[in-house]
């Protein structure tokens, strides 16, 4: 017979198994004879215990302690972020399910059970909090025989399980409790990744019932956002959030990109600023929880209070801010419900949380503009500034009729992809529709860049679409004030941000302005690919914003066209927010009853496609144009299957349901302009 206190020292070897495999798992550069060390006392205790003697034992485990102790305080006072990183992901970290069951009260998981299940990667269910009904959802990675969970790497039905989780807690007015933990969203491009993210963006902002979300080890870029558009967010000082993955960033900023060292790998997380004191300090999380120094683990049962505290804390902080007459911790049973006038407090506080977030440079033009443009909302103020805007507007008229057009963009000036060379280009079709080989003026000139034999479309700068939709000089830029920096220090991106500037002539990726549309007034956005691949970050997400007010302001439609590699590494998670900002924009506009044409040409990537792109009442594309959630090696490299090279093109992805149609470039204006008039698109008759 077993006496208690051998008992108690067998669960003793057994925790310190526990921590041993976690150390070893975590592989954070400890030294192997350190390892050795804790090894040979466990191993001594353990054959100690078989011999019932139980002294030996206990003085090998308090060895045991001690060596770990020293190993603690060595290895995991200042960890990096590429430790982190490592820690993160570890096995014996607790999932969502282990919250779900340790933090919450009659936990019970609803929409699909483990393997049957519309997507394992995500789970669900009603659960109680200090009495109080919430939902919780989140990203569920498994133990390591749960391979059907796909690592926590979630399919768009899974996020759209997740938003119907979230519309039944609306239905029972109880908040939502998500818990992140993904490397990405599957990438397969089948059910439309990119384009269920931004649909989910849109959804969760409308969300009428408070959202707290807790970021519990990886914060993996779009993925995690499908979950995670909340009013408070917790992030464990242990998980990770970032735009794209370590070695991701690191094949950016690798000189040799064949050859990724250790050292690109190191530079790349400092860069790309991913713990939980860099998403604080950009102003992207409302609370860190500390975590035990080595990270927390599943048998760590002291933390599930802890993490519990800071949740009902956060719950109540969220209640405060649209009641003023709530006292947080005086909750008491159904306290975070909402009245229904509260709901419009938890929106705009909602939207504002947002639109902060972003490093940019504007001028004081601009600055002087907004600053109008703000105090315009003002009702009574507006009805003084009426008649004065329509003079101010229609003296700009009269001196642009002047101008002739001479302060707006001076589109046809602008350098073309392909440039007007004296040279011939093969059509990529050749071998399959035996075009011939085209002149270059000639294929742009004569043939707006179609290939005249098979219809392939050569992809066009942004400067040629302006001159292609807008009716000829209508097109009037504003906010051109606004500027892309470097908000992270990323290195050597401040000379890659000169270069673009100097190249393009332009201050960031994105141009916005009014224009007219066969005679119809509209706001438009276009994207510059020459610009860092077009790709969105603070100054393009703050762009986008300030046309949608003004288009919401002078009831006018968008019109936008996209040409983006995605959001812009180099700003890391502030970029991913730029995915939230937009997209909060996008529902604004539509439920002030605005109407949105978006329009896909090549290429229209990742973060863009998973935000303000895909979220058009409309949705065009080019032929030919590519359009995907992931670059193709990434999809290869995470599905391990090969995918065809059309795979990505607009036509199939029109065949998925992605995008609305595929329109000629040489019908694309005339579409657009018959889609206004459906709608008796003249300036307000477009607002519902
Ligand atoms: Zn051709």
């Amino acid at each position: 017979m077993m006496d208690l206190r051998e008992k108690i020292i067998y669960q003793q070897i057994e925790e310190s198994l526990g921590k041993l495999s976690y150390l070893k798992d975590i592989a954070i550069g400890i030294p192997a004879e350190d390892i050795a060390k804790l090894e040979k006392n466990l191993k001594e205790a353990e054959d100690a215990i078989v011999n019932h003697k139980n002294m030996i034992a206990k003085n090998k485990l308090t060895l045991f302690e001690e060596i770990f102790s020293l190993i603690e305080d060595k290895y995991f006072s200042k960890l990096t972020p590429r430790q982190i990183d490592l820690i993160s992901r570890s096995e014996q970290r607790p999932k969502t399910l282990d919250y779900a069951r340790e933090v919450f009260e009659d936990f019970e998981e609803i929409k699909g059970f483990e393997s049957n299940n519309v997507d394992p990667a995500m789970v669900c269910g009603f659960a109680k909090l200090k009495g109080n009904d919430v939902m919780v959802i989140g990203h569920e990675k498994g133990g390591f025989d749960e391979d059907f969970r796909r690592g926590g790497s979630a399919l768009p039905q899974g996020n759209q399980k997740a938003i119907q989780a979230m519309k039944l807690a609306e239905k029972f007015n109880i908040p939502v409790v998500t818990f992140v933990d993904t490397p990405g969203s599957w990438p397969l491009e089948e059910f439309l990744p990119a384009q269920r993210i931004a649909k989910n963006l849109e959804m969760q902002y409308l969300l009428k019932v408070p959202h707290i979300s807790v970021v519990i080890g990886e914060g993996g870029s779009g993925g995690a956002l499908a979950i995670d558009l909340c009013d408070y967010r917790i992030m464990l000082d242990k998980a990770y959030y970032s735009v794209i993955s370590i070695s991701g960033g690191a094949a950016i900023i690798a000189k040799d990109k064949r050859h990724i060292t250790e050292d690109d790998l190191d530079r790349a997380a400092e860069n790309l600023r991913i713990t939980a004191k860099d998403a604080y300090e950009l102003g992207v999380v409302d609370k860190i929880v500390e975590e035990p120094k080595i990270g927390v683990r599943k048998s760590d049962k002291d933390f599930y209070p802890v993490l519990k505290d800071a949740i009902i804390d956060g719950l109540d902080i969220i209640k405060s801010k649209v009641s003023p007459f709530f006292i947080p911790g005086s909750g008491s049973k159904n306290s975070w419900r909402l009245k229904k006038y509260q709901v419009p407090i938890l929106l705009r506080k909602r939207k504002s949380k947002y639109r902060k977030i972003g490093k940019y440079h504007t001028n004081l033009s601009d600055r002087i503009k907004f600053f109008f443009g703000e105090i315009y909302r003002i009702r009574w103020i507006h009805s003084i500034f009426v008649p004065i805007r329509k003079s101010i507007d229609a003296f700009i008229k009269m001196k642009a009729k002047e101008a002739e057009g001479t302060f707006l963009l001076e589109a046809s000036e602008q350098p073309k992809v392909l440039k007007y060379e004296d040279r011939w280009v093969e059509c990529p079709n050749t071998t399959i529709h035996g075009c011939q080989d085209i002149w270059v003026p000639t294929l742009f000139e004569e043939y707006n860049g179609i290939c005249p034999n098979c219809g392939y479309h050569f992809r066009l700068i942004i400067d040629n679409y302006i001159d292609l939709i807008p009716d000829k000089g209508t097109f009037r830029e504003f906010n051109t004030g606004i500027e892309s920096i470097n908000p992270l220090n990323f290195d050597g991106f401040d000379e890659k941000i000169r270069i673009a500037k100097s190249k393009t002539g332009r201050k960031c990726a994105m141009i916005t302005g009014y224009a007219h549309i066969n005679g119809i007034p509209v706001v438009m956005v276009f994207t510059d690919v020459r610009f860092r691949a077009g790709t969105l970050g603070s100054a393009e997400g703050e762009k986008f914003y300030r046309a949608i007010k003004r288009a919401i302001r002078e009831k006018k439609p968008l019109v936008a066209v996209h040409q983006s590699g995605g959001a812009r590494i180099e700003e890391g998670i502030l970029a991913l927010m730029q995915m939230v900002k937009t997209s909060i924009a996008v529902a604004m506009f539509k439920q002030a009853g605005g109407y949105y044409i978006s329009v896909e040409t090549d290429p229209t990537m990742a973060g863009v496609l998973a935000s303000y792109a895909s979220l058009g009442d409309i949705i065009l594309a080019e032929p030919n144009a590519q359009i995907g959630f992931a670059g193709i090696h990434v999809i290869h490299q995470t599905v391990k299957q090969k995918k065809p090279k059309n795979y990505q093109h607009a036509e199939l992805v029109m065949s998925r349901g992605g995008v609305d149609a595929v329109v000629n470039r040489n019908n694309l204006k005339s579409t657009i302009s018959r889609l206004l008039m459906l709608r008796k698109a003249k300036g307000r008759e477009c607002f519902v």
